[in-house]
């Protein structure tokens, strides 16, 4: 899957979410989905993101194999066991959206990923296998025609659609709170 299919998909459903996220912790949640929904690739030297942390991304491929760790459901719980110890620590009610934004932003990448013909490993180290989310002849692959001409146009316009309503609603929240 494309980084911008990535991008894409993790900011239209993050962009649905942030109608319950508080307006005060809205720049932060969307940042972190931002990031959140290329972050597992940065296991990936050649990706969108690793192209960007190179270094980073080098020491990372040493050790670790693409889509592996940060491809599971466990590296999800430890992101949430931290979160969940950093916001007990300080108290600050931006920190548990944040990390709510940057899980999501992840659990969709991948989602997308469990949508292409390779599968990811969700369960590992319990469970090696590659898993699936739709049947072998709807699976993608990477950079085809059905992800550039349909999956890209389709949620770039439901996220300006998107957007432009919870841009809308927020505002309207805030004059509220002003008058
Ligand atoms: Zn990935």
């Amino acid at each position: 899957m494309l980084a911008k299919t990535h991008i894409m998909s993790t900011m239209l459903t993050g962009g649905i979410v942030s109608f319950a996220v508080p307006t005060e912790s809205l720049n932060y949640f969307l940042a972190v989905l931002f990031i959140g929904s290329i972050f597992p690739d940065i296991d990936e030297n050649g990706s969108y993101i690793g192209r960007r942390m190179i270094f980073v991304s080098l020491v990372l491929s040493l050790f670790i194999k693409h889509r592996g760790i940060t491809h599971t459901i466990l590296i999800l719980l430890v992101y949430a066991l931290i979160g969940i110890a950093l916001h007990a620590h300080y108290m600050y009610g931006w920190i548990s959206w944040t990390t709510a934004g940057f899980i999501l932003g992840n659990a969709i990448h991948i989602i997308g990923d469990m949508m292409t013909r390779s599968g990811v490993a969700i369960l590992y180290p319990f469970y090696t296998g590659s898993l699936h989310l739709m049947p072998r002849p709807l699976r993608l692959r990477t950079g085809r025609i059905i992800e550039k001409a349909i999956v890209l146009p389709l949620f770039s316009l439901l996220m300006g659609l998107t957007y432009y309503y919870l841009l809308l609603e927020k505002s309207q929240g805030l004059l509220h709170q002003a008058n």
